[in-house]
């Protein structure tokens, strides 16, 4: 196959992502993934934990790369309604209908999503797909870059897009640094079944050491985000089911009836990042690798999936006035464009995390205050919904709602 114009690096949902609009525009590319290629998930297999709620703008984008269409229903939920509160009596209610969206969002494994990105990229004559080899050194030429694959294979390109992840290699060999603050949490995960209906509704309650979340999985289930201190979210990971389903249920005051896990359970490290640079020369860096936020509203994938279809745009308005991929005004359009819907949200989730940790006056009453004047303004409730479905800023036309 002749040289690419475009590597991609990482083949999560980002990359993934990037190489599927990039292989719909006509561009050459080679996704590298140093993983295995992932596994169509049966509607039946047991639930995976990772899970990303996907916001309506992402939806547009994946319908539009018709990888939507390929999900099995049985493994995706869906978010009419979102209920927030810290203790009972006082809760935030946005519904869909406040927003006129005929849905908040959707809940939806990684797993599943990145095996139907794949599955379409495998129709795609112009995609080259490199999996179980990680990428070992890049040398930038004068012209093009030169990528080099741990198995030896070598190709030059125009650009290089790391989609590699919160530890990115790719972002450390070409020097750029990371501000990252630590909320010296971990996110515990695990999949539960409830006695109760969950209504199609995302609940999240603040309490002291941070968020839970019950987020809405086909039938009863829920996807469970509890973020905690680490050394409690690592002693969680050992607990008995007993214990733990105790725990949970008495967190959430016991809103959704008894409560069931019904997976594994995994602890993730909770972080926010910021790439100092997101484009350096040749290389562009995308999704987790350029940026990682606090999970508290579910953006993060959202967040990289929105990059993809950014990078998407700014190249093909390029290459209408004669630019090559790697032409600087295209990708300066991008840094500028992204990192600022980024930047938005990193800070918005950041100040929330710490006004819900204040327990002292005034900040429980402001935050009544706030919950009151938020409920009784459906103008306000919608202008939240807009920032959270992903149109709040400039939306990428793979993203725009279908007419
Ligand atoms: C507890 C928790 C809950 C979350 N909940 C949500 C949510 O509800 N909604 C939401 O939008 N987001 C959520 N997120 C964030 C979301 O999971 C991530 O933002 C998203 O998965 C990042 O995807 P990515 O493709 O950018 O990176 P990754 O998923 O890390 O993918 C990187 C890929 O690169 C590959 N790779 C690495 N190095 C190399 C190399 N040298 N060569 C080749 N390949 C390489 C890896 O194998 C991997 O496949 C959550 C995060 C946490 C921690």
């Amino acid at each position: 196959m002749a040289d690419p114009a475009i590597i991609v690096v990482g083949g999560g949902l980002t990359g993934a992502a990037t190489a599927l609009a990039l292989a719909e525009a006509d561009w050459q590319v080679t996704l590298v993934e140093s993983g295995s290629r992932p596994q169509t998930v049966a509607p039946d297999q047991a639930p995976l934990i990772r899970v990303s709620t996907l916001n309506p703008a992402v939806r547009n984008m994946m319908e539009r790369l018709g990888a939507w269409q390929l999900l099995p229903e049985a493994r995706v939920g869906k978010v009419d309604q979102m209920r927030v509160w810290e203790r009972s009596g006082s809760e935030l209610v946005f519904s869909a209908e406040d927003a006129g969206l005929p849905r908040l969002g959707n809940v939806v494994e990684n797993e599943t999503l990145r095996a139907a990105l794949w599955q379409r990229l495998t129709e795609f004559p112009n995609v080259d797909l490199r999996t179980g080899v990680a990428v070992r050194r890049v040398d930038d030429g004068d012209r093009r870059l030169r990528v080099t694959l741990e198995n030896g294979d070598r190709f030059h390109c125009a650009l290089l897009l790391a989609a590699d992840g919160a530890r990115s290699p790719i972002r450390e060999s070409a020097g750029i640094e990371c501000s990252t603050w630590d909320y010296g949490q971990n996110g515990l995960v695990m999949t539960v079944e409830t006695g109760s209906s969950h209504e199609n509704t995302a609940w999240q309650r603040f309490l002291p050491d941070g968020p839970l979340a019950f987020l809405p999985l086909p039938g009863n289930r829920c996807s469970i985000v509890w973020s905690l201190p680490t050394a409690e979210a690592e002693d969680g990971l050992d607990q008995s089911a007993e214990e733990l389903q105790e725990a949970l249920k008495t967190a959430f005051e016991g809103r959704l009836g008894d409560v069931r896990i019904v997976s594994e359970r995994g602890a993730f490290p909770l972080l926010r990042r910021s790439a100092e640079r997101f484009v350096s020369g040749r290389v562009v860096l995308l999704g987790d690798a350029a940026h990682t936020v606090h999970p508290l509203a579910g953006q993060g994938a959202n967040l990289g999936l929105l990059d993809a279809a950014a990078l998407a745009e700014v190249l093909e308005r390029g290459r209408q006035r004669g630019l090559q991929p790697d032409h600087p005004t295209p990708l300066r359009q991008f840094e500028r464009w992204r990192r600022s819907d980024v930047e938005i949200m990193a800070e918005s989730l950041h100040q929330l995390w710490f006004l819900y940790r204040w327990r002292v006056p005034p900040f429980p009453a402001a935050r009544q205050f706030g919950t009151r004047l938020i409920n009784r303004n459906r103008w306000l409730r919608r202008r939240l919904i807009d920032h959270a479905s992903g149109f709040g800023g400039r939306v990428p036309r793979l993203a725009q709602p279908q007419v």
